[in-house]
C-alpha cells in the first residue's frame, strides 16, 4: 500500500468512526447503500416484475395501457427502481399509476422524484396523503405533490387490467392494499398485496384497527399470491431461486394461498398479543 492510499483509508477510517458522534450514522446503514442493495430486476409473472431493493419491495404490473408501479423506494435505492424498469425492456415515462402503499419513507419516499420525472398519478390514502404534510414518523423525504385519494371498494382500470383497493390500516392510519390478477403463462392468479404488516406502532385503538384489518382480509377466500411490500415478507427470493429452477408442469412458487392464510393467521396472533400488552399497558 502506497502512502496516499494509507492516508485515504485512514482517512476514512476516522470519518467512519467519527459518523456516529455527528450524527450521521444513516451513512453506514447498508439499507440505504444502493451498492448492498441493489438486485437485479426480474419477473415473477407474465405481468408482474419485481424492481425493489433487498430489504424493501417496488413491483412493476404492466397493462396493454402503460404501466403501474406500487411504492417508490427512497433516497438512492429509487434509481434500483428506475433503472430495473428500464433493465427490463419498459420506459418509466410509460407509468400511469404510482400507488403507495404507506407514507413511511422506504415506501413513499421516492415518490416525489417518480412525479418530476415521470408524471404518474400517484395514488395513496386519504389518511397517508395527511402523513405527507405532518414531521415524519422515522425519516424526511421529499413531499409528494397530492394527487388521488384510494379508498376500499375503488379501482384503477389500465387497458385490460384492473387493481382493486382496500384500506387496511394500523400499521399507519391509512395502509392501502391491492388485489389483481396475474398470470402464469396465461393462467390467472389472484395476487394480493398487504400494504403495511408491521407492528411497530402504539395504542389500544390502533391495534384493534390493525386485527379488523387482518380479519377483513382473511374474508377474501380467493387470494392465492402473497406479494409483499419487503420481500422478507413473502420469501421473494427464495420463491423466486425456486422459479428459476422450476420444472415443466410444476406449480408456480408464488402461487401458495396457503402460505398467505397462515401468514395472516400468523399477524393476527401477534396482532393480538400486543393487544393485550397495550391494554396492560393502558391500565
Ligand atoms: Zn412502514
Amino acid at each position: 500500500m502506497n502512502n496516499k492510499k494509507t492516508f485515504i483509508c485512514l482517512t476514512l477510517i476516522v470519518a467512519c468512526l467519527q459518523l456516529p458522534k455527528t450524527g450521521q450514522a444513516q451513512a453506514t446503514n447498508d439499507n440505504d447503500d444502493p451498492a448492498i442493495q441493489r438486485v437485479a430486476p426480474f419477473q415473477v409473472f407474465d405481468n408482474l416484475y419485481y424492481i425493489g431493493a433487498k430489504w424493501v419491495a417496488a413491483w412493476l404490473l404492466v397493462s396493454d395501457q402503460g404501466l403501474i408501479v406500487f411504492d417508490s423506494l427512497y433516497g438512492d435505492l429509487t434509481d434500483i427502481a428506475i433503472d430495473g424498469i428500464r433493465e427490463l425492456g419498459f420506459d418509466p415515462n410509460d407509468i400511469r399509476y404510482l400507488v403507495i402503499t404507506h407514507a413511511h419513507y422506504d415506501h413513499v419516499g421516492g415518490a416525489r422524484r417518480f412525479q418530476d420525472e415521470f408524471s404518474p398519478v400517484v395514488m395513496m390514502t386519504e389518511q397517508d396523503w395527511q402523513m405527507t404534510t405532518q414531521p415524519a414518523e422515522y425519516r424526511e423525504y421529499p413531499t409528494p405533490v397530492r394527487h388521488l385519494s384510494a379508498t376500499t371498494g375503488g379501482v384503477i382500470n389500465l387497458g385490460r387490467t384492473r387493481v382493486h383497493f382496500m384500506q387496511t390500516p394500523g400499521h399507519t392510519p391509512g395502509v392501502l392494499s391491492a388485489f389483481f390478477t396475474v398470470y402464469d403463462d396465461g393462467y390467472p392468479h389472484t395476487a394480493f398485496l398487504f400494504g403495511g404488516a408491521g407492528l411497530n406502532f402504539s395504542g389500544v385503538e390502533r391495534t384493534e384497527t390493525y386485527i379488523d384489518s387482518i380479519r377483513r382480509i382473511q374474508k377474501i377466500t380467493d387470494i392465492e399470491v402473497n406479494i409483499p411490500n419487503h420481500p422478507g415478507l413473502g420469501d421473494v427470493f427464495e420463491r423466486y431461486q425456486q422459479l428459476q429452477n422450476r420444472q415443466e408442469g410444476e406449480p408456480h412458487p408464488f402461487v401458495d394461498p396457503e402460505g398467505f392464510y397462515n401468514w395472516m393467521d400468523e399477524l393476527l396472533a401477534n396482532a393480538e398479543a400486543k393487544l393485550e400488552q397495550e391494554r396492560a399497558a393502558a391500565n
